[in-house]
């Protein structure tokens, strides 16, 4: 199956594939939209997705300039307050020109295009700081986060623009922070080593997905991916949603899924 040359790859749409071949085939080739809710339950869900994305406008806004106090002022949420006193105590004040916010980044990549919308990349001195907010109520492992294909995808992207290939891998550094749990961010060191080996495993992802005939993009074996899967409805994988750690998330993939390239 040829896909076609405009196609991106992004974190969001590698992740599903190796969640569920079948899962990206229905998002990402037919473009099905499916509108069952992910997990119970349903208005707490909601809640939580749109106070997550609260928080990122809000960091947005205080890197646009707007000052903290008018910012502040606006919250009423208790749980928002909490997350946006923690993100004060980050005390980042970026000078100008050294930070990008919310900002979609996209590279060649294996005959296709390779995205990534970093929250916030940060620039102190020679290293380059590759942050992601985390609005989820549950932190999942170091190792879960590490082997995920956010981070890979993100790195890569950042260390192969062409404004910086002057940088070594090893000046840039991924943080994953999370707002209700600001004591504990989950921090790691990008390297040389882990960019080859991050690069090989993504083009051959790329190429596997590439080639597949339609038919080959079978369902996932692992049921408990299906338990928080909008499409498990139309799969006949169950009604009763489950829960998932990172599905509290708000969904910024479809921001850069959507995103007019062309435009650029
Ligand atoms: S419900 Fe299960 S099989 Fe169907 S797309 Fe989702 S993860 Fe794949």
């Amino acid at each position: 199956m040829q896909l076609p040359d405009s196609f991106v790859f992004t974190q969001q749409n590698l992740q599903d594939y190796k969640d569920c071949a079948y899962r990206f085939y229905l998002k990402n080739i037919l473009n099905i939209d499916w509108p069952a809710v992910e997990s119970e339950p349903i208005r707490e869900q909601e809640a939580l997705m749109l106070l997550g994305t609260r928080f990122h406008l809000l960091c947005q806004q205080y890197f646009s300039g707007i000052p903290a106090n008018v910012l502040s002022a606006q919250i009423t949420q208790p749980e928002l307050i909490e997350w946006w006193q923690n993100f004060l105590q980050l005390d980042l004040h970026p000078a100008p020109g050294s930070y990008s916010v919310e900002k979609l980044n996209f590279i060649p990549f294996a005959g296709y295009r390779l995205a990534a919308k970093i929250d916030l990349l940060l620039k102190v001195e020679n290293k380059l700081f590759i942050y992601d907010w985390k609005t989820s109520q549950h932190q999942p492992k170091r190792q879960t986060l590490l082997s995920r294909m956010q981070s890979k995808v993100y790195p890569l992207v950042i260390s192969n623009l062409a404004t910086n290939q002057n940088l070594s891998p090893e000046s840039i550094d991924m943080v994953y922070w999370y707002p209700a749990f600001s004591q504990s961010p989950v921090r790691f060191a990008y390297s040389s080593t882990q960019k080859k080996a991050d690069q090989i495993e993504l083009e051959l992802l790329v190429e596997e997905i590439s080639s597949k005939g339609k038919e080959a993009f079978r369902k996932t074996d692992n049921l408990k991916a299906c338990s928080f899967c909008r499409f498990r409805s139309l799969c006949d994988r169950g009604k009763e949603a489950g829960i998932s750690e990172m599905s509290d998330e708000p969904d910024d993939s479809d921001d850069a899924f959507n995103f007019d390239f062309d435009a650029i």
